[in-house]
């Protein structure tokens, strides 16, 4: 064993730092894991920023693959790997969104190296054991210590270019992590806090970061919301909203962020039928005495998308969908009937507000 690499029992909680510029510090924090021989990673619109930091590594970069993609495709991480054994590389920088982390956490899963993630949207995969990977268009998740990155660092400055709706539907992509953790049958009274400090950070920031895109204090804010939201997500089990992403991405290839920005109101506004007492800090935050509803009136007011047939979805996969995702039970505040599913899945195809 290299003294880069790891266990699965050594796994601790990661080193999170935050500050507009601390990207440059990599080099820093490769020699503080003990590693020498970086693989970067990041997605194909993101290699302006790879070279950045190849660049701030000097010789400390042995290689950079800018091929990752939404969902963990097994056969891109296989690609990854081959190219990970060339270059002898001892650690993983990955640059980008969920996407460029998936691939670190699914190349950490298979070579126990160690990471360091500096996050380009609000998706908070950085912060939790979780990995998902797709393959024969099934999508798997799996949760192990060997996935949790070493270090995670927030650069506001990186976000400052994520695009005004990439902005809002990855803000609300976070901000189900956290509506869902306020209802989850293993939280407790810190995640309760957790969920509500990031739901907090993104009601405040995200209305701030719209009206100026480059205020990096606002940027930051939200950044501090994604690791909460993240954080939570990895600590505490999802429900349905998470379901039914899950099943919308891993099987029917649809955008990630823009479907939880989607699902969202209409997963909360159901479970609210029983927990709407555990949903109050959303209300609270928001206005109003429906967290779905609530959400919905916050997300049209950010400009979201609000209809899965504008994602490409045809009406017909909505029974297919309704199958997947009601064919194994899970845990859920209000009860999972293939009616009901069908009947949230067609609101929320059509763009309607959702029922309450
Ligand atoms: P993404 O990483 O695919 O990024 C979307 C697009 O935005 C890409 O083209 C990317 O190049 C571009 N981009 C990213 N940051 C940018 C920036 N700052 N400026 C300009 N362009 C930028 O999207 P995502 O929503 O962050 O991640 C989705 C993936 O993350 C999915 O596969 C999802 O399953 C996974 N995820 C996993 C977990 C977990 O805990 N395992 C949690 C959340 C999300």
């Amino acid at each position: 064993m290299t003294p880069a690499q790891k266990t699965a029992s050594d796994a601790t909680a990661a080193r999170v730092q935050f500050g507009a510029g601390i990207r440059l510090t990599i080099a820093s924090e490769v020699a503080r894991l003990g590693a020498a021989r970086a693989l970067i990673l990041t997605t194909p619109g993101r290699s302006d920023v790879a070279k950045e930091i190849a660049a701030a590594l000097g010789t400390a970069a042995v290689g950079t693959f800018s091929k990752a993609q939404m969902h963990t495709p097994v056969a891109v991480t296989l690609e990854a790997l081959d190219y990970l054994e060339t270059c002898a590389a001892d650690c993983l920088i990955a640059i980008g969104g969920g996407s460029t982390t998936g691939l670190s956490k699914a190349l950490a899963y298979r070579t126990d190296l160690p990471q360091i993630i500096i996050p380009t949207t609000y998706a908070g995969s950085e912060a939790t054991p979780i990995l998902g990977q797709t393959e024969g268009g099934v999508k798997t998740t799996l949760s192990d210590p060997k996935v949790l990155p070493e270090v995670i660092l927030y650069d506001a400055e990186l976000v400052v270019t994520l695009p005004v709706a990439l902005t809002v539907t990855s803000g609300l992509n976070a901000m189900a992590h956290a509506a869902e953790a306020l209802y989850a049958p293993n939280r407790n009274a810190g995640s309760d806090a957790l969920a509500v400090q990031g739901l907090a950070a993104f009601v405040k920031g995200l209305p701030q970061v719209l009206a100026d895109t480059t205020n990096l204090r606002a940027r930051e804010g939200t950044l501090r919301g994604a690791w909460a939201c993240g954080t939570v997500l990895g600590q505490v089990g999802m429900g349905l909203h998470h379901k039914l992403c899950h099943t919308l991405g891993g099987s029917f290839d649809l955008p990630h962020a823009d479907t939880h920005a989607i699902i969202l109101p209409h997963a909360i506004a159901y479970n609210a039928r029983s927990a709407a007492a555990l949903l109050a800090p959303i209300c609270e935050l928001l206005g109003g005495d429906n967290a779905g509803l609530a959400l919905y009136t916050f997300a049209k007011s950010l400009g979201a998308p609000r209809a899965l047939r504008d994602l490409g979805l045809k009406e017909t996969d909505l029974d297919h969908a309704t199958m997947l995702a009601t064919s194994k039970p899970y845990p859920n505040p209000h009860p999972v009937t293939a009616p009901d599913i069908r009947a949230l899945l067609q609101a929320a195809w059509a763009g309607d507000a959702p029922e309450v």
